[in-house]
This record gives C-alpha cells, structure tokens and sequence, in this order.
C-alpha cells in the first residue's frame, strides 16, 4: 500500500530530536554526507523519485538498507531476488549496494505509517548523496496498525525513498504446511513495495497505455501483475500456494522503460 506523510510539525520535531545522534556519530561515517541535515529534511511522496531510480542521469548507484528489528530479518534468497529484480529493471550501471542491519526490536503491537517513519528517522544511516541515491526498508517484529481480519497488510511504501515490510504476519502466512515458502512470499512484497517507490502505477511514472486499477488506487488491473493491489494483502497467498509466482506485466514494464529504467 501507500501512504505519504506530508506532517510538517513532526518533521520539524523529529528532526531536532534527531540531529545531536547525527552530529555525534558523524566522526565514524565515511563521509559528511550522512551528517548533513538537509538529508533528513528531504522527504518526498511514494514515487516522486522514480526516474532518479530507474535512470542513470542524476544516480549511477544504488544503495539498498535493509534494516530489521533483532529476529525478524528476510531470507538469503528475498534478498538475493530483491538485487537480481533491481539490475533487471533499475539503470545502475555503477552498481547495486545491498546493507543489512539488525535494530533493537521496537516491540509494538502495531505500527502506523507514523511510527514507521520514527523508527526509519531513528536508525537509518544511508541516504542519497551525489552518483549515488539510497532505498531503506524496515522489516518489523509486528503487524499494521490498520490491519483487520480480512485484510492483513504485508507491506507498505511510505516516502519517496522509504518502505516498510510486516516480516511478523508475513512469517505467520508462510513457511508452515499449506502455506507459501516464506523467501517466496517476501520477494513478492520486497519487489511490489519497490515498485511503488518506482511510480507505479500512474504515480509518478506515466503510464504508456491506461492500465490504471483506480478503484484501488496506484495498482495495475491485470490480476496476474505484480502490482495488482492484491499482492500486498494475503490473498497472494493462495496464488502462491497455486505455484503462481507474480511478475511485472508488460505494461507496467514499458512504464519503467519509458521514465528511465530497464
Ligand atoms: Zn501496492
Ligand atoms: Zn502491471
């Protein structure tokens, strides 16, 4: 799902809470970059960054942070399908950089996209600097906060550059009889998620041809793509389960080629 945060008081506040932890611990980052205000400040909505994603005009590099809290980290194998799924699409020529940290385990019951964006404020160390432009994802030790029992939401894409996935209620959806591998099941959500923060659909990377499920809003309507609003709830699960793995459809692939990707 998306969701933007445009709160600016909480910014401001969360930002000066913040600042004496980045000027303290600057003294070990390999650059000032990471030091530099102006980085925390800049916050976009869900895909206005996409062509800085996908093309190598302002970004030759990526950086990937993925940062779980302590027992909920993905598998080996998502992680590896996240780095192939980005080369395939993604005009990095200078290179995927894939980081991965584990932090105190926050131990909510539920997180809001607000309590997301606190804990992303708190412990993320990589953010865009020149040739290279950063990605962060969040794996939490619990659910959604809007989550019913219809509707379990697996992951979720907040900022121009920030997504989150719900690694507790994806594990309790996989890897137990009857259900989905669980590397599988997270790939689907990793892959979905960063789709969103590459615009689409319709959202910030114009469509070529209308393919636009608006009554769910930046989905795509075939029930087979990768971005059709029902991967990021459970009910990927029983296409899982039926040995069906979403990929990209060829629309939304010639959405990404035409802003810039691949
Ligand atoms: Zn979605
Ligand atoms: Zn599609």
């Amino acid at each position: 799902m998306i969701s933007n945060l445009f709160n600016k008081t909480k910014k401001a506040a969360l930002l000066f809470a913040l600042l004496p932890a980045l000027v303290l611990s600057s003294c070990d980052k390999d650059s000032d970059e990471d030091a530099n205000p102006s980085h925390v400040l800049n916050k976009k909505a869900v895909g206005e960054s996409a062509r800085d994603l996908l093309s190598a005009e302002k970004y030759s590099k990526v950086v990937v942070e993925l940062q779980y809290a302590q027992g909920f980290e993905p598998t080996a194998a998502a992680v590896s399908n996240l780095r192939s799924w980005m080369e395939k699409y993604m005009n990095k020529p200078g290179g995927i950089i894939v980081k991965q940290a584990a932090i105190p385990a926050p131990g909510k019951s539920a997180y809001s996209v607000k309590d997301l964006a606190g804990i992303e404020e708190s412990y993320r160390t990589e953010y865009t600097r020149p040739d290279t432009i950063a990605i962060y994802f969040f794996f939490a030790d619990s659910k959604y906060a809007e989550d019913t029992d219809n509707s379990k939401v697996l992951g979720v894409a907040y900022r121009n550059t920030s997504m989150a996935l719900f690694e507790h209620t994806i594990r309790s959806m996989s890897g137990g009889i009857g259900q989905p591998d669980r590397a599988r099941l997270e790939s689907v959500i990793l892959q979905h998620e960063l789709g969103h923060i590459l615009g689409l659909v319709n959202a910030g990377t114009p469509m070529q041809q209308p393919h636009q499920d608006a009554p769910h809003g930046r989905h795509c309507d075939n029930t087979k793509c990768l971005m059709h609003y029902t991967v990021e709830t459970g009910n990927v699960v029983q296409n899982l389960l039926g040995g069906y793995t979403p990929v990209l459809d060829q629309n939304c692939i010639n959405d990404l080629k035409a802003n810039g990707g691949k």
